[in-house]
């Protein structure tokens, strides 16, 4: 091979390659949900819950994060609790005070054909730290938001458990302010916010209608365990309780109304009965 032909090859490879890479999968038929496993939280304090030990099937939390693919767009709902950035390639697993993840997440969303450029939206159930460790991943995102989370999110003196460095890129990114409370992602009814204030100011669940497995509803932190679940019990560090209360009380009456499951985020049991990335539900 001349070095003419080897430099002719190399600039074709390099012109083909990135095009390649880029290319996001094609826009499914129906909505797709995919689970990513972003790791766990261990050795929680039952009591700042109003538990003891013995009244809860598993005090440890699993973080979570969801990626919905609609046929006009992707949306992923919430980023896990260590950063990528924090993982040092070596496949070693990352910890940091009581979490511990395994996966970095975006090689979980490369592993289905997805890059952070290919992500429309960016939803947050709540800005605590265990939901937005990727949050600043996603450049071309719009971020969903109510007005009352993104003031506390960057207040001055913000509130406890925040990283604002995970998610200081949002204050001057691409945001859609959300002050019609639910919203409707994709215009069609298949995946809407829903404004369920309390646990922090603005947090939010989502409503995901899907073909085959119907409705479901991603909790956030409405809940943390099912044993919480009709009591009035709420986090010490709960925003507002009696809040709390009201949108529990209205998100239980969608759910009947709805048909929809109910999926706790932190819940190990029922992430350990969910299909991963790259299965998928639809
Ligand atoms: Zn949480």
């Amino acid at each position: 091979m001349t070095n003419r032909t080897r430099f002719a090859l190399f600039l074709s490879l390099a012109l083909l390659l990135p095009a390649a890479e880029q290319k996001p999968p094609k826009p499914p038929k129906s909505v797709r949900l995919y689970v990513f496993d972003c790791g766990t939280l261990k050795g929680l304090d039952p009591g700042i819950f109003h538990f003891k030990k013995e009244e809860l099937a598993n005090v440890d939390f699993v973080a979570v994060a969801y990626l919905i693919v609609h046929p006009k767009g992707t949306l992923m709902w919430d980023t896990g609790v260590i950063p990528d950035t924090a993982f040092k390639g070596d496949g070693a697993p990352v910890t940091q005070g009581i979490s511990t993840a395994t996966k970095p997440l975006l090689p979980q969303l490369a592993a289905i054909g997805y890059t952070p450029a290919d992500i429309n939206y960016l939803g947050l159930s709540h800005y605590h730290s265990d939901h937005t460790a990727n949050a600043n991943a996603f450049p071309n995102a719009t971020w969903l938001v109510h007005p009352t989370e993104r003031d506390a999110m960057f207040a001055e003196k913000p509130g406890g458990i925040i990283q604002q460095a995970t998610f200081n890129k949002l204050k001057d990114g691409k945001t859609k302010i959300l002050t019609d409370m639910d919203y409707d992602v994709f215009g069609d009814g298949t995946v809407v916010i829903k404004y369920a204030p309390g646990h922090t100011p603005g947090s939010q669940v989502l409503f995901v209608k899907l073909k085959k497995t119907g409705p479901i509803l991603l909790a956030g932190d409405l809940y943390h365990y099912p044993e919480e679940r009709f009591t009035d019990k709420t986090p010490t560090f709960e925003f507002n309780h009696e809040q709390s209360l009201a949108s529990r009380a209205a998100i239980e009456a969608f759910l009947k109304q709805s048909k929809a499951k109910l999926w706790i985020e932190h819940d190990v049991a029922t992430f350990n009965k969910l299909k991963k990335a790259p299965e998928f539900y639809e």
